[in-house]
């Protein structure tokens, strides 16, 4: 932006423009025509004080990628002089300008899921997600169940306790370490677990329109698997293959429509045994009946073949 655009306006600013430079709009047009391409500096749109026999002329900008902007060319006169010259020209964004949305950090641009195969996410040094784990490197305090100081004791006492036989080698200090899960650079600091838990609560909570009309909660669903740690007191995992939760980390307090005690399969009906009504067998006569009192020679009734 120009320096003459952004000066500050003090309450001695002039509010009428100088008559003079207001004037010289063909003298701004001419510079503006010389700094753009041909043909996109349009008409004259406003004139705005500077300062003391300061101003600015807009016109309007014809390039097509440059909607709502405008040039702005400012122009001056010394004290007394009748001569206005030209400050400055630069192309300035007006009102309805098109801009660019205001850049953001990639750090604060990223979102979840936005990590694909190969992407590498670098963690901050003073993430405070993070705080430093037993790597092995440094010497634990010398209070810690691993100092060496520790380890010692515990030799000594074991050795009391034997009579001073040889007891089995004792685990280092790494492999126990290994064991224990630690190892790691960092962990999890106390704020990344509170960050994490309060995410997992938003997606997988109790305030999910699908755990407000849900008939129980994940505590008492049997596809619930338990987890370990502080975590586990208010999280499982749910393991069913149909749920909305299907290998996520839900909230005790969540709850779904798959809950296994919410609605059983009613049995399938049992058939109803046959029905009866009769236990006589019918006659049908395999030819009409003949007429009464003639009886056609050859003619076959249902009697003659046995049928009762
Ligand atoms: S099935 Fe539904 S109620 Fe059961 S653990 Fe999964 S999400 Fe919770």
């Amino acid at each position: 932006m120009s320096a003459a655009t952004t000066r500050s306006r003090t309450s001695r600013t002039p509010r009428t423009p100088d008559r003079l430079c207001a004037e010289a709009v063909e003298l701004a047009r001419e510079a503006a025509e010389e700094v753009a391409a041909p043909g996109v500096v349009g008409e004259h749109v406003e004139v705005t004080t500077e300062g003391d026999r300061v101003v600015t002329h807009f016109f309007e900008c014809k390039e097509p990628g440059y909607r709502g902007w405008r040039w702005a060319v400012t122009v001056t006169r010394a004290s007394r002089a009748k001569v206005v010259t030209l400050d400055e020209t630069v192309l300035l964004p007006g009102p309805d300008a098109l801009l660019a949305p205001e850049w953001v950090p990639w750090s604060e641009r990223l979102r979840p899921g936005d990590m694909g195969p190969g992407d590498l996410l670098p963690t901050d040094a003073e993430d405070l997600r993070l705080e430093p784990g037993y790597s092995g490197e440094d010497a634990p305090p010398p209070n810690s169940a691993l100092s060496q100081d520790m380890a010692e004791l515990a030799e000594a006492e074991d050795a009391a306790l034997t009579d001073r036989v040889v007891v089995p080698e004792r685990g280092s200090i790494t492999s126990v370490a290994e064991e224990l899960g630690m190892r790691r650079a960092r962990v999890l600091s106390r704020y990344g677990l509170h960050t994490s838990a309060d995410r997992w609560d938003e997606a997988y909570g109790a305030k999910t329109p699908m755990a407000q009309a849900a008939p129980a909660s994940c505590v008492s669903c049997g596809f619930l698997v338990k987890i370990g740690g502080s975590l586990g007191q208010a999280f499982g995992v749910c393991a069913n293959e149909f749920g909305p939760a299907d290998g996520r980390l839900v909230s005790l307090s969540y709850g779904c429509g798959g809950h296994s005690e919410a609605a059983v399969m009613p049995k399938p009906p049992r058939p109803a045994p046959p029905v009866l009504d009769s236990m006589r067998a019918d006659e049908f006569p395999l030819r009409p009946a003949p007429e009464e009192g003639a009886v056609p020679s050859g003619d076959v009734t249902a009697a003659d073949l046995g049928h009762s």
